[in-house]
């Protein structure tokens, strides 16, 4: 088995995959300035998508654009969120460099979309090809290519602590090779039920006090975790931006999620901001945690918000995610400054940031990979994959961390 790392090596974003020339696992965008994609754009005979993230699934409706047609395997959640990723790079960038296809090429991705649950194996390109459920986001999987000599399995993106909205990885299927990706591998987070207690004080004092909370979260998981924890801790809240959409999705799958009667009540519980008239400002003076995108501050209703909010010391803005470097959410924790449309606005509010993270920190990856101690396993999805892989070879592994365009025998 040959496998060509087209992007997510050494790097985080742009995850591609592909086996054999073949079979093409994953086919995503880095969210950069400007966008970055795969080093090339392959004509597999087949896709798979691990889960729907942009950075796994965003460049996949590009693959279409020409005459041909393999088909995509994914979970039914992951199929709703690359069409939905899709159809909002193309609201925001169609025409521009920012997005590598039209309407047509998304049309065409309903037509040869097929959809796959957990721990049923399905063929794909000639490989037997088996999901199983990786804890990270609704929908998202672990991915295990079996060519009857070699199994091959890669990880996706995964959690091993049960979160809210989705259960922990729990899966070990027996792999020869493991291309595993490793975001916090230099991380420990702090356990998540203190996380989450800190979150809901700190928010109720906000709120006690006659303050507004602005938490910014990413629309696909993030922010119906915060929904959910709102519903727990009783926070009143509202919810705006691309996360709406999101939820009622994911509550047409309650397969896929944790527990789908808890989701219902935390949708319930929270209030759906339509932005019609003036709606926004108005709840911008209101004593409630108001969930929306973007997470990073780089779009999104969180950029009417945070303007109103911003001068008065007794209101909070509370990250709940990694904020990449360059963006609006990294230079409003670094400088206390925001960049809003352009004007660099000081911020008064309170400023906290909140370690909810849907992927598995350094002991999570080690135990994960504890089971697979005589497998060959290649380091990716990272911003040091090379000491990650150092370590693990360390240990007794065999381990590296292969490059962008490097061709892997295994
Ligand atoms: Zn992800």
């Amino acid at each position: 088995m040959d496998l060509r790392f087209l992007g997510g090596a050494r790097e985080v974003g742009r995850s591609a995959l592909l086996v054999d020339e073949s079979l093409l696992l994953d086919f995503g965008t880095k969210a950069d300035t400007p966008p970055q994609f795969p080093v090339s754009t392959p004509t597999p005979d087949a896709v798979v998508a691990s889960h729907g993230h942009l950075d796994h699934v965003g460049t996949i409706p590009a693959l279409l654009s020409g005459t041909h047609r393999p088909p995509i395997h994914w979970t039914p959640p992951t199929y709703e969120l690359a069409l939905t990723l899709a159809r909002d790079t193309l609201k925001l960038h169609g025409g521009t460099y920012h997005c590598p296809f039209i309407e047509n090429d998304i049309k065409r991705v309903t037509e040869v979309s097929r959809t796959h649950g957990y721990g049923v194996p399905f063929d794909a390109a000639g490989y037997e090809v088996t999901f199983y459920n990786a804890g990270h986001v609704p929908g998202s999987a672990h991915v295990l290519v079996d060519d009857g000599d070699t199994r091959l399995l890669y990880t996706g993106d995964f959690h091993t602590t049960d979160q809210r909205l989705v259960s922990g990885t729990t899966a070990r299927p027996d792999a020869d090779v493991v291309v595993c990706e490793s975001t916090y591998s230099d991380v420990t987070h702090d356990d998540r039920d203190s996380v989450e207690a800190r979150f809901a004080e700190s928010v109720k004092t906000t709120l006690w006090e006659g303050g507004t909370v602005v938490v910014p979260a990413f629309a696909i998981g993030r922010t119906q975790e915060l929904l959910l924890v709102c519903d727990a801790h009783d926070i009143p809240c509202y919810v705006d931006g691309m996360g709406k959409r999101v939820t009622e999705m994911l509550l047409q799958y309650p397969g896929f999620v944790r527990d789908s009667d808890a989701l219902q009540r935390a949708k319930s519980h929270a209030r759906f901001v339509t932005g019609r008239d003036g709606q926004r400002k108005r709840i911008a003076d209101q004593q409630a945690a108001i969930v929306t995108t973007s997470g990073m501050l780089s779009g999104g209703p969180a950029m009417t918000y945070i303007p109103e909010i911003r001068s008065n010391p007794v209101n909070k803005i509370a990250m709940t995610g990694y904020q990449v470097a360059g963006t609006p959410g990294r230079s409003l924790i670094d400088s206390g400054r925001a960049e809003i449309d352009g004007r660099v606005l000081p911020v008064s509010a309170q400023v906290e940031q909140y370690d909810f993270s849907a992927h598995a920190d350094h002991a999570g990856l080690r135990a994960f990979l504890d089971d697979y101690r005589d497998a060959t396993v290649l380091v990716n999805h990272g911003d040091d994959c090379a000491a990650f892989a150092d370590a693990l070879r360390d240990e007794g592994f065999t381990a590296r961390a292969p490059e962008r365009d490097d061709t892997c025998p295994v």
